[in-house]
């Protein structure tokens, strides 16, 4: 797919000239596979994240927040499964030293047969038979590197929600069903990482985990099927290039009784950026078991006691991000000449509103810095003096900036300046006082 790889080579050198993604370390030649958020990423990513907070914990009665740490103990990882199981079978070429995942499809043949064939140097023979490799990165706690210091960084943050649920519980009374929340960091070391940020070994996920009665599991994962869907669309993603994969049962995870990808239609082609899994009581039970501490719930109303199920939803925020801004990436021709236009949702762009003085004199650069003075208070906006307004236009269109305000001689005579809308192109006349106003109608929902 030529075209589509040059897409995403254009929307990555895109994301670099402007400030959204940077390589780690570059200036050391990059680390791999981990990215640095620029001025513009990071307010998107921001914004997703926030929205994603308001929407489970903010407008919902019947969800916590909760921020744990990244460290926590071993026996976490032991009782999860992750030490015995988060593992990726691994080939290595004994020719030129590379490591393959065993189920990467540019392998020809079966590693450790002398048919199977390196997919960097094309060497017969040389695979050697899969080996199982944990993704968990490993370091040390306190002075000694030793094996009883050892501590891991999380993986996944569902692990800090379960072993909180009972403080949580406790702390805001809350009844069954209920959820808790969290955005955090995880780490994987990923051995075939690539495509930009879709799949990196330093991330964010933002996991909310629904505990319910047994037996109502199934309901409460169809409603959070439905619920994840209709935010990612309320997110301004185009719905034909959404869908669900339902898991076959040699794809479920360890502790899954049902789940679904949400996948997105990449140049790559379609993958998840998003699960709902149904984890049933296999975290708490074993943590139960593992910890020795009762993590039984005593239904106040009919005096049962049972370990909850969980309904999980888990998204990677840098993942949703590149769907963001893969979605939004047009090229198209205005009057003869190319624009490339970021379409972000407003309430989700970088910038708002971009402030332009149409010439540096006549009293417009004052008005626009007044302006522009009074807008910041309330939304993140920009100022740009320099070059032709039609090229200052284009810049914000990269930038996807959703409107553009141009202060010109008529704005010092009777205090109206003209909007440009990103999409539309049109311009319309609004007075300058009812600008904050003007934007933030605009800028909901
Ligand atoms: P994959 O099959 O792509 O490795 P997964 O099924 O292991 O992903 P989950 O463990 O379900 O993923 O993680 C939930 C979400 O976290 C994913 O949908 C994705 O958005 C995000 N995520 C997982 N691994 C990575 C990664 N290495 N880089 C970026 N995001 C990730």
């Amino acid at each position: 797919m030529p075209e589509a790889a040059n897409v995403m080579d254009r929307l990555v050198s895109l994301a670099k000239r402007r400030g959204f993604v940077f390589q780690s370390s570059e200036i050391y030649g990059g680390l791999g596979s981990v990215w640095d958020y620029g001025p513009l990423g990071v307010e998107l990513k921001n914004n997703i994240k926030e929205r994603w907070w308001r929407s489970m914990v903010h407008e919902r009665e019947d969800i916590e927040g909760l921020d744990a740490a990244i460290l926590m103990h071993p026996k976490v990882w032991e009782a999860s499964g992750h030490l015995a199981g988060f593992t990726d079978p691994l080939v290595d070429c004994r020719q030129c030293k590379n490591r393959f995942r065993a189920d990467d499809p540019r392998i020809k043949g079966s590693p450790g047969q002398p048919d199977a064939q390196c997919p960097v140097c094309g060497s017969k023979g040389m695979l050697t038979a899969p080996r199982m490799f944990n993704l968990m990165f490993k370091t040390f706690m306190g002075p000694v590197e030793e094996a009883a210091a050892v501590v891991y960084l999380r993986p996944e943050t569902a692990q800090g929600i379960y072993v909180n649920y009972v403080n949580v519980l406790q702390s805001s009374r809350q009844k069954i069903p209920f959820g808790i929340a969290q955005v955090g960091k995880a780490f994987r070391n990923e051995i075939t990482p690539g495509n930009f940020t879709f799949r990196t070994r330093e991330f964010e996920q933002m996991e909310m985990q629904f505990f319910v009665k047994p037996g109502t599991d199934q309901q409460w994962f169809e409603f959070w099927r439905e619920e994840r869907m209709k935010w990612l669309v309320g997110l301004g993603i185009r719905a034909e290039r959404l869908r669900f994969h339902q898991h076959t049962p040699q794809e479920l995870a360890h502790y899954a009784k049902e789940a679904y990808d949400i996948q997105y239609e990449f140049p790559f082609g379609w993958q998840e950026f998003e699960g709902i899994h149904n984890r049933t009581d296999f975290d708490l039970s074993r943590h139960q078991e593992a910890s020795g501490k009762k993590l039984e719930y005593l239904d106040p109303a009919t005096t049962e006691r049972f370990i909850p199920y969980v309904v999980e939803t888990s998204a990677g925020a840098d993942r949703t991000a590149l769907v963001v801004m893969v979605d939004a990436y047009h090229e198209e021709e205005v009057a003869g000449e190319k624009r490339v236009v970021l379409r972000f949702h407003p309430a989700i762009a970088p910038l708002k509103a971009a402030v332009f003085p149409l010439v540096n004199k006549d009293g417009m650069p004052e008005l626009s810095r007044r302006i522009f003075d009074d807008l910041r208070k309330h939304q993140k906006v920009f100022y740009d003096d320099g070059g032709s307004i039609g090229r200052r236009y284009r810049r914000q269109d990269e930038a996807g900036t959703p409107f553009g305000i141009t202060i010109d001689g008529q704005s010092i005579q009777d205090g109206t300046v003209t909007v440009r809308d990103r999409d539309t192109l049109l311009q319309v006349r609004v007075a300058a006082d009812g600008l904050a106003g003007y934007l933030a109608e605009r800028l909901r929902s």
